[in-house]
């Protein structure tokens, strides 16, 4: 078995590297460790290595598996989200990173309202176009941050992307640049005082992203390998 320790070190040593290549802070960067791949043991050795972020594509995964952590740990959902789910979302995760349509977000008001709570999420956009991906085109964003102003409870907080898997990562520069571009669009507006979250960059092009001002890296199989 791999020492996630280990990994986990080479990822920080990498993150900070490009940190300073591109002039950023690297404490200003939050590593999100996915646990989609292992189970709660491995869980928790990372978190015992200072991980204090982790993700889930799948609702059940995090019901199933975060009642048996120990640790304290920022909870985040980055994968498609159901309007069925959205209730036990809620209740066990801290940031979704998947919203990507009005329905979702009609069901996201609903449940807030229920619970009386402030709920805090990215929007995903795809913006590679690839039809096997998720997310808002950015063509539709500037219209679905409007219709968000009409729910007091939700909270946007930032943009969330995945880019093509590829075997050249430098393709997938110019998918985090817009990305940027577009969270920048939005922030200068003023409109939503919690934008601050701009979720990207995984295994394969964390470096990239990072360059490219990521604050949220999602990495799976880096870490678990
Ligand atoms: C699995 C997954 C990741 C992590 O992928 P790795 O390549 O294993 O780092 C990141 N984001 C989403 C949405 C995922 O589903």
């Amino acid at each position: 078995m791999a020492d996630v320790v280990q990994n986990l070190a080479e990822i920080r040593g990498k993150i900070r590297e490009s940190a300073l290549r591109a002039n950023r802070n690297p404490g200003e960067i939050t590593l999100i460790a996915v646990t989609k791949y292992v189970d709660v043991a491995r869980i928790e050795e990372a978190i015992a290595a200072g991980v204090g972020h982790i993700a889930e594509n799948r609702v059940q995964e995090g019901v199933r598996k975060f009642p048996l952590l120990s640790g304290n740990v920022v909870k985040h959902l980055i994968g498609t989200l159901q309007t069925n789910k959205v209730k036990a979302a809620l209740e066990h995760f801290d940031l979704i990173h998947s919203v990507d349509r009005p329905a979702l977000v009609e069901e996201l008001a609903k449940q807030a309202d229920k619970l009386q709570k402030q709920v805090k999420f990215l929007i995903q956009l795809n913006i590679s176009g690839e039809l096997t991906k998720h997310g808002l085109s950015p063509n539709e964003l500037p219209g679905f941050m409007e219709n968000l102003k009409a729910y007091p409870r939700l909270i946007p907080c930032g943009l969330m992307t995945m880019a093509p898997l590829t075997e050249e990562p430098e393709t997938t520069r110019p998918i985090f640049r817009r990305l940027r571009e577009l969270f920048e669009e939005i922030a200068a507006t003023g409109d939503f005082p919690e934008w601050r979250y701009l979720s990207m960059g995984m295994s394969q092009d964390y470096p990239i992203a990072v360059e490219e001002g990521a604050n949220l890296l999602r990495i799976g199989s880096a870490v678990f390998k």
